[in-house]
């Protein structure tokens, strides 16, 4: 038995590179791994991709461009991410549908619309949302979010380099321990940098939990927090 019926997974752009590619594709064969090891769980998979391994809109401001150009650029950065992943997954026999938050043309791929991509994942397969919220000035968590409650979610997955919340970063404490629940009053209240607190607002307003994981450490771990195990951290009311 699994927890969930439908859970959106956020990965940053960060995850799909390595040291020598700005998209690794043994990376990439990786996350699809996972992300059939989801779908044989029975369990439907929406995926927000961020693209901060390509370009971020605050460090394109800092480098002195223009900022909501530098978000433009940022949000398409996703899109070539979103690509990436859907190319992999068409690959290994994976049915996948890539929607933006923006209209882009030529076949790339769908607008955003929560009726299509509700469908889709109901007829099994994953759609990956990307160009985030469609709009400047917010990043791929709160898309995430956003995304989440649009499809009815019962939770935001979000992998990062760290198994879960740390009372202090534990590569620079020894004596941090993590969290196996917080409440989002105890996580805005703390500063934890999990997430934006504009994500973490609407998460708690809309009741959707939100799991703090290590995604690619051990491929096994996202399928073993599914069937109950305590792996990360669940950060809910
Ligand atoms: N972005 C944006 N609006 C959004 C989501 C993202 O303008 O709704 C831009 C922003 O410039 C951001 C970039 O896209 O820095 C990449 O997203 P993010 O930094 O969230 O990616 P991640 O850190 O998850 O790789």
């Amino acid at each position: 038995m699994v927890k969930y019926k439908r859970i959106l997974l956020k990965l940053s752009g960060e995850a799909l590179a390595s040291s020598n590619n700005t998209i690794d594709p043994s990376t990439l064969n990786k996350v699809v791994g996972i992300i059939k090891s989801v779908l044989d769980q029975g369990v439907e998979l929406g995926i927000v991709v961020g693209g901060g391994n390509i370009f971020r809109g605050a460090a394109l401001a800092e480098a002195g461009m223009n900022r909501v150009t530098g978000d433009h650029m940022g949000m398409l950065a996703t899109v070539m991410n979103a690509l990436a992943i859907s190319d992999a997954c068409r690959k290994n026999d994976v049915d996948v549908l890539v929607m933006s938050g923006f209209p882009i043309g030529g076949g790339v791929c769908e607008p955003m619309d929560h009726n299509k991509a509700k469908e889709a994942l109901s007829a099994g397969k994953v759609v990956i949302f990307s160009a985030g919220t469609g709009a400047p000035c917010f990043t791929t968590d709160t898309g995430a979010t956003l995304r989440a409650i649009e499809i009815g979610a019962e939770a935001v997955f979000k992998a990062t380099k760290v198994d879960g919340v740390y009372t202090a970063d534990p590569v620079k404490d020894s004596s941090a321990t993590r969290y196996d629940t917080l409440s989002f009053d105890e996580a805005i209240s703390k500063n934890l940098q999990i997430m934006d607190t504009s994500a973490f607002a609407m998460c708690r307003e809309h009741n959707l939990e939100i799991c703090v994981f290590s995604m690619l450490e051990d491929s096994n771990t996202l399928s073993n927090i599914l069937k109950g195990e305590m792996l990360g951290t669940i950060v809910r009311n």
